[in-house]
């Protein structure tokens, strides 16, 4: 399928290559929608196996991006930009980010750049060098590392996930599984054992699982085993596509959610598949918004107390989709069903206002 033919099947508005001779930086900047506004989302480095599963990626990453500010009330759009890599792990260095950064300010505003995978707020203060159009940073941007917001977001659509099957909300006594103990995985597992819930982890690094075992007592099982383990609350949080048609079966839990982004290899069909297997499965897109609603908020103006508000809002947001979940209606359908309905009300306000 040609790029315009993929851009016009996700509804892209805008797909921008990017090489810079000087520092070999190859990038790709997708804006999926300005119709909220301008759009914020995270910088993704990684090495990518073709240029084609970069583009697949920076789409599917943008478009999920619209919809999760959609979801969470932000007047904001979706985009993502995502840097290929020439090798696994190649540390990013000052003059790779200020050349992004430079690529970045060709936007004018449009899209403003963040962390995600591979970057870090020392890169994105790289960045801020020379744009003002980036948030996330310590020292020259602005909002730090929202990883801490995104867990917070994650355990209240954990509270609404239990609250929509009439369990207490209360972690006291309960077993979470958390696949991937990064910056939002480490700090899901501390919130909930700081509310008395057992954890179980796995991560690729042995360091990281240590140190959750040595801390917060963690039950370290390997990363072959941790997605089939018995437990209350299943919680992806290292990277996307980790559940699909082949392990669907494996699930041993009550509830499906985490912080991870696209979670789900295929949306509609394996939501429909839990759905099927009465595993409640809180949409991505709406649990991990903490982090977006952070620097997103920070961004427009917002007081602490309202960032804080919008954060716990989660909750309430999470439990009125999944009450919207029906027989035949999966909870990631009515998802989107939620954030394009806000999405084509805005349009229709602009349309009448003009
Ligand atoms: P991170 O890189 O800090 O953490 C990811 C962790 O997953 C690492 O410890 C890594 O070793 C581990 N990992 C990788 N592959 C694994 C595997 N196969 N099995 C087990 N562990 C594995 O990244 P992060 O910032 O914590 O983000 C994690 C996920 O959450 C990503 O999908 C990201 O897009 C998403 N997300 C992050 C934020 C945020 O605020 N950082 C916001 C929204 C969504």
């Amino acid at each position: 399928m040609s790029i315009l033919q993929q851009m016009m099947e996700c509804g892209h508005e805008r797909v921008c290559f990017h090489h810079d001779e000087d520092t070999g930086l190859r990038a790709i900047v997708a804006i999926h929608s300005t119709v909220l506004g301008n759009a914020l989302g995270g910088t993704r480095r990684w090495h990518y196996s073709s240029e084609t599963e970069a583009l697949y990626d920076v789409l599917r990453l943008s478009e999920g991006m619209t919809y999760k500010a959609a979801a969470a009330g932000l007047s904001m759009g979706g985009a993502k930009s995502v840097v290929l890599l020439p090798g696994r792990g190649s540390p990013g260095n000052e003059a790779e980010a200020r050349s992004l950064g430079r690529f970045v300010d060709t936007f004018s505003g449009n899209y403003i750049a963040a962390e995600d995978v591979g970057t870090t707020p020392q890169y994105v203060d790289w960045m801020a060098m020379e744009t003002p159009h980036v948030m996330g940073g310590d020292r020259v941007s602005r909002g730090g590392d929202p990883s801490p917001f995104t867990a917070q977001g994650v355990v209240n659509a954990m509270k609404a996930s239990l609250s929509h099957l009439g369990r207490p909300v209360d972690f006291a006594g309960l077993t979470v599984a958390i696949q991937g103990v990064g910056s939002v995985g480490q700090n899901v597992g501390r919130i909930l054992v700081e509310q008395g819930a057992q954890i179980i982890v796995a991560d690729i690094s042995d360091q990281s699982t240590a140190m959750m075992a040595e801390k917060y007592d963690a039950t370290v099982v390997s990363t072959e085993d941790i997605l089939s383990i018995e437990c209350d609350i299943l919680s992806p949080c290292a990277l996307g596509g980790v559940i699909s048609a082949s392990n669907v079966a494996d699930l041993h839990c009550e509830i499906l959610c985490g912080g991870a982004n696209n979670i789900l290899q295929d949306p509609d069909e394996d939501a429909a598949t839990i759905h099927r297997r009465s595993i409640l499965y809180a949409p991505d897109f709406i649990a991990n918004a903490g982090g977006l609603i952070e620097l997103a908020g920070l961004h427009l103006g917002m007081s602490r107390q309202e960032l804080d508000e919008r954060n716990s809002g989660i909750e309430e947001t999470t439990l009125h989709v999944l009450d919207m979940t029906k027989e035949a209606i999966s909870s990631h359908e009515a998802a989107v069903k939620f954030a394009m309905d806000r999405i084509a009300l805005v349009k229709q306000e602009k349309v009448h206002a003009h």
